[in-house]
């Protein structure tokens, strides 16, 4: 996953400022490597640096101090160096994406078969950004190249492009993945994460509609294509990736987790508890809402030493992952000692993390009881749109049916259900392996009525399994 940052603006000298800023804001999306493009009165400039031990801010104000800008754009990228730049017949652009392609390879040979060159690689594949810039420019201007590319790939991408006319902006034609305008009194800005926004003193426009595409100067906003209302929004954006100050379709992520929390609790009566605690950070809210409807004090038994530690899942490693992870959250043993807790986590994907590094420390300390209650249903589905989990292996849900059934099995539809009985035992299975007294999944249903929108402009693609090629959207292989 990307978070992505642009601005045009009248004001020369604090362009840069926002363009900063509002790039760090998108940090939570990423962990690898951090990008901006901008273009000054020397033409445009392109900066890249590694993440993982680096601080963006001042990496990049050290790079960029010189140059006075009009315009840029910026990306924090968990998998792929970025901005691109690209000189074509569409004119000279820079280019960030946010998303995934799932059929990046076999889009790259065709390209290749038919003399197109690639330059840059991300761990000897093709760099995603690279390949939708060629695509791009293979246009006959650069908005007819976004649709082209909107045609081409499977997965989903939203971009931001830096020309002399203005940023274009385009959000993935199923609209997984969030862009957000924004306006001050003399700048335009346009970001993954709105909570880029608040400081920087921009206020929200609007979301653009999925496979909309603007062309932003520093005068005005025009609509190039103005997208479509049908829309699969990554449920998880509310769940767990989002910035609590986010909203995305003007719905706050901090009160959407607030409101699954409440619903949990409703859930979950006649549980008795000492204290209702989140993992931090997404789980935080989470539990707030499940403390208010229960009437269980919230506490905090876990801290997070410091936000730099990102997500857990984002390092690309199994090492720097379980480093991250141990290091990240301190138990505080005179909040645990002696007490039953109610644990609210916004996921479990592997569920070591949760086993090794925070269930186990809150044992350590003394606790009575654990008491896990997940913010979603389980996930049974890798996701296919955006890079959070690859593989079916991954999931703690397919190991615990592997152990059940004796070894992988194509349907899986009865461990879907939470009225079966093979769907109480995986939840026996992994609350075993887990290590705790209890786990209750949040339902799907309960997860939607949180949100609020209608469960056809969502993606449950990783709960349920539905929206995979997209045969029940327009345009058929998204
Ligand atoms: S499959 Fe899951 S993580 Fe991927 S876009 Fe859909 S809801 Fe989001």
């Amino acid at each position: 996953m990307s978070g992505l940052f642009g601005v045009v603006s009248k004001k020369k000298d604090s362009c840069i400022d926002s363009l900063i800023y509002g790039t760090d804001y998108q940090a939570h999306m990423g962990s690898e490597y951090g990008g901006l493009a901008v273009l000054g009165n020397n033409g445009f400039a392109r900066f890249i640096h590694r993440m993982s031990n680096a601080n963006f801010r001042d990496k990049f104000f050290e790079s960029i101090k010189n140059i006075e800008v009009h315009s840029g754009i910026g990306v924090i990228s968990d998998l792929e160096e970025q901005p691109i730049y690209m000189k074509s017949k569409v004119g000279e652009f820079c280019i960030v994406t946010s998303g995934r392609i799932v059929n990046m390879e076999e889009l790259a040979k065709e390209m290749m078969d038919a003399g197109i060159c690639f330059s840059e690689f991300s761990k000897s594949h093709v760099n995603m950004t690279e390949l939708v810039a060629r695509i791009v420019s293979t246009g006959q201007t650069i908005q007819d190249g976004i649709k082209l590319m909107f045609g081409k790939i499977k997965g989903s991408c939203s971009l931001l492009i830096l020309t002399r006319e203005g940023i274009y902006a385009a959000r993935d034609y199923f609209g997984r993945t969030a862009l957000v305008l924004g306006q001050d009194s003399e700048s335009f800005a346009v970001c993954s994460e709105t909570c880029g926004f608040a400081n920087l003193g921009y206020r929200t426009i609007r979301d653009l509609n999925p496979g909309e595409i603007l062309l932003i100067s520093d005068t005005e906003v025009k609509v190039l294509e103005p997208g479509y209302k049908e829309k699969k929004i990554c449920t998880f954006l509310w769940i767990y990736t989002g910035f609590p100050s986010s909203s995305y379709e003007g719905l706050n992520s901090e009160i959407i987790r607030e409101r699954s929390g409440k619903l949990l609790a409703k859930r979950d009566k006649g549980i008795k508890a000492d204290l209702v605690a989140g993992v931090p950070d997404s789980g935080l809210a989470h539990a707030i809402g499940y403390s208010m409807e229960s009437g269980i004090p919230f506490r905090r038994p876990l801290v997070k030493y410091t936000p730099t530690y990102g997500r857990s899942y984002a390092p690309p490693s199994q090492h720097l992952r379980d480093l991250t992870a141990r290091m990240k959250l301190i138990a505080i043993k005179e909040v645990i000692e002696g007490n039953s807790l109610i644990l609210l986590e916004d996921s479990i994907v592997r569920g070591t993390q949760l086993k090794n590094f925070t269930v186990e420390k809150i044992w350590n300390c003394g606790a009575k009881e654990i008491h896990v209650r997940p913010a979603c249903p389980p996930l049974m589905f890798p996701c296919t749109y955006c890079n959070s989990t690859r593989t079916n292996s991954e999931l703690i849900t397919r190991r615990a049916i592997r152990e059940i059934e004796g070894s992988d099995i194509e349907d899986i539809s009865e461990y879907l259900d939470p009225t079966t009985e093979k769907y109480a035992k995986m939840i026996e299975w992994i609350r075993k392996y887990l290590n705790i007294t209890s786990l209750k999944y949040q339902t799907l249903e309960d997860m939607i009525e949180a949100i609020g929108l209608p469960e056809e402009n969502l993606c449950t693609y990783c709960w349920n399994g539905k929206g995979d090629g997209c045969k029940d959207c327009k345009k058929g292989n998204a």
